[in-house]
């Protein structure tokens, strides 16, 4: 498929007739922001050194969310980790790398099929011609089956096909606010979803050109990086990069610094992938969204998927009803999960909590 086809042309090619695209069920919605919340007013990324020539871009928080990158430098090139979830958030992370290195980008890389973490990628393509755009091969199936989730070139027609009530509500909500602050807020935040839906309307979808199966070990003019490709968890097709020398791993969102985003993940398996992850020998860990942080996450975050399973599957075998599950498992887990996982204004505990709760009912028990 040429990378300068349209959307359009690309869904004609697929079989998928736009208008057959139905619009998002909110459980669909993947990262959403609150719409009064505070953000980031510019696409902004603090680049962060974790090791010798390798970078964490961790991304603002911003109305319609945008993951972290992960920036690796090597002697004839940058290869990029995730490409955001617009052009102009990968332009604007560019535009950071070149105050660092003048190299052109060779490789970008995509952990996996959600919006924001390769909606960028057309950037890159247009940036650096002949970059290659490596993900797994079921992230490339993803990319372009209708019913695969919260991404795909299918997901762009569902996020246009949303954005204009969304934009409504954000309009409605300002001419109710009183508050000054809350206002400027909304305002902002009216500003980004009108822009997105702006970039969204040209997007020219760019694939990956080259894909793995199995795990693969690069050797990039004087690095090893290793793509490794551990299992199912948070999608079906999730890909870890893995830097041996530097000890360090970027994640995609099997592995994030905030609550866990369950619709398209397989909670029991997600559990043995991390484990699978946890064999390699690192220290710090570029998560998909968050900060950097060290090994240790793994753990509390691998905790709290192990007992959400085993909360939701005792209170099923008691008996209790899914509404029951999400209140009662939501302030069992809190003690030792809510303020680790509330640390940011999106994906926090109480906010997906619920969620998690259905979703591995679902998933695990129904299915089970
Ligand atoms: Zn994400
Ligand atoms: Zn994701």
């Amino acid at each position: 498929m040429s990378p300068l086809w349209t959307r359009r042309q690309v869904l004609t090619q697929l079989g998928i007739a736009a208008a057959a695209v139905h619009t998002l069920d909110p459980h669909e919605l993947c990262c959403a922001v609150p719409a009064h919340a505070a953000t980031a007013d510019k696409d902004l990324f603090e680049l962060k050194k974790v090791g010798d020539g390798v970078y964490a871009a961790v991304a603002a928080t911003r109305y319609k969310v945008n993951c972290n990158a992960a920036v690796i430098l090597t002697d004839d090139g940058v290869i990029v980790v995730d490409s955001h979830s617009k052009p102009s958030a990968a332009r604007a992370l560019y535009t950071e790398i070149q105050a660092i290195t003048k190299k052109p980008v060779r490789k970008v890389i995509n952990t996996h099929f959600h919006w924001d973490h390769w909606q960028g990628n057309g950037a890159y393509a247009a940036l650096s011609p002949g970059v290659e755009i490596v993900a797994t091969e079921r992230t490339r199936e993803n990319l372009t089956r209708p019913d695969a989730g919260v991404g795909g070139i299918p997901y762009i027609e569902k996020q246009i096909a949303a954005l204009p009530g969304e934009i409504q509500k954000l309009k409605d909500d300002i001419a109710k606010a009183t508050d000054a602050d809350m206002k400027a807020r909304l305002e902002s935040n009216l500003q980004q979803a009108e822009a997105f839906l702006q970039e969204l309307q040209q997007m020219k979808p760019v694939l990956p050109t080259r894909t793995v199966s199995t795990t693969v070990t690069l050797r990039e003019q004087g690095r090893e990086i290793q793509l490794h490709v551990l299992g199912r968890a948070h999608t079906d097709g999730d890909l870890f990069i893995y830097l041996p020398k530097e000890k360090v791993v970027a994640t995609g969102d099997a592995l994030i610094d905030w609550m866990p985003f369950l619709n398209d993940g397989f909670p029991e398996d997600w559990v043995q992938t991390l484990t699978n992850l946890e064999k390699l020998d690192f220290n710090q860990v570029i998560p998909g969204h968050g900060d950097v942080r060290p090994k240790a996450h793994l753990t509390f975050f691998r905790g709290y998927l192990v007992d959400l399973i085993g909360a939701v599957k005792k209170a099923s075998a008691d008996g209790a009803t899914l509404d029951e599950m999400k209140k009662t498992i939501g302030d069992q887990l809190a003690p030792k999960y809510e303020s680790g996982m509330s640390k940011y204004p999106l994906g926090q505990y109480r906010d997906r909590v619920g969620l998690n709760v259905e979703m591995v009912y679902q998933k695990v028990v129904k299915k089970g």
